[in-house]
């Protein structure tokens, strides 16, 4: 056991460290606070559910983030023309939405047919990319946000950077589109990442997205991608973007509780395969790694509990 820890701890220092002190951090699941912007990002697509997200988007002037699943590309690669089109920006959800918390670490070699494991993922889904819209992403997010050291030196080996998220609820079953709409907008905060899906029918999101918009730009809230909200590029607005001061964010709920039968339609619509878990990060995003570090000494086995979608409140940002 001990030498596992020892082992995994020498492995991440090397990968964290391999490029000098000053390595720049790939592992992020918020932005800094510093300006009042949320990136919406949706994952598992292209799927049943793109459409009409991209029409909303494009009907809210808001452009996202589509996490694109390698096996989801081959069955709707018009749809990632369409979203790379419309201006959205493309991350890399690997290719077969693998949980990588079942795999057990014992070994050098382990860690070592992990890695390449994922990095093989990573490359299938960016050559498909590739070849539809001939960009280059350089974000991933890996499927149940698995950023352990394997991922954190699969992503650096192949030039990513890790995204994960701050908050998400949408795969949560029994909910309306109001409850969902009331838990992200609870859960706005300047540079908070919502996790999304677009990969199955939900007339929820569809209902709720437009609501959440608008409530968010009536805050005073804007609208970016990941790698402008996380400052990889320069943000494409006419007028320039404004620091974020401290000032009150409000929570109280914004729709009223739900009838039955509402919720009974919801329910139905729910996609089954949703089983996204909540980011395993810190609040602060400096701790990403020193969470990974904990991470990786507490657990060289995949823990159950992490591949479960939260049943209760998800944490704040
Ligand atoms: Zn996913």
């Amino acid at each position: 056991m001990k030498k596992i820890i020892v082992l995994l701890c020498v492995v991440f220092f090397t990968a964290l460290f391999s490029g000098g002190i000053n390595a720049e951090r790939i592992f992020f699941a918020n932005g800094d606070g510093t300006r009042k912007e949320i990136a919406l990002t949706f994952d598992d697509g292209p799927g049943l559910n793109t459409k009409a997200v991209l029409e909303i988007l494009k009907d809210k002037e808001v452009k996202a983030t589509f996490f694109l699943l390698g096996e989801s590309i081959e069955k709707m690669p018009h749809l990632v023309k369409e979203i790379y089109d419309d201006g959205h920006e493309i991350g890399n959800h690997t290719y077969n939405h693998i949980n990588f918390y079942e795999s057990e670490i014992k070994s050098e070699k382990d860690f070592e047919d992990l890695k390449e494991a994922m990095s093989d993922e990573i490359i299938k889904t960016q050559e498909l990319i590739e070849t539809i819209t001939d960009y280059r992403t350089r974000l991933v997010r890996f499927p149940y946000g698995y950023m352990r050291p394997a991922a954190i030196k699969a992503a650096r080996e192949n030039g990513y950077r890790v995204i994960n998220w701050s908050f998400g609820t949408d795969w949560k079953p029994g909910w309306s589109w109001r409850d969902l709409l009331n838990q992200y907008y609870k859960n706005a905060k300047p540079g908070a990442v919502f996790l999304m899906h677009d990969l199955s029918k939900s007339t929820r999101l569809i209902k709720m997205l437009p609501e959440l918009i608008e409530k968010l730009k009536t805050k005073g809230y804007d609208f970016v991608t990941v790698s402008e909200l996380l400052n990889f590029v320069e943000k494409k607005e006419k007028e320039p973007r404004q620091e974020y001061k401290q000032e009150e964010v409000k929570t109280e709920p914004v729709a009223e509780p739900e009838t039955q039968s509402e919720i009974k339609a919801e329910i139905e619509t729910v996609p089954e395969a949703e089983s996204e878990t909540e980011s395993d990060t810190e609040l602060n995003p400096e701790a990403g790694i020193i969470h990974e570090l904990k991470l990786a000494s507490q657990n060289e086995t995949a823990p159950e509990s992490e591949t479960e979608p939260q049943t209760t409140q998800l944490y704040a940002y």
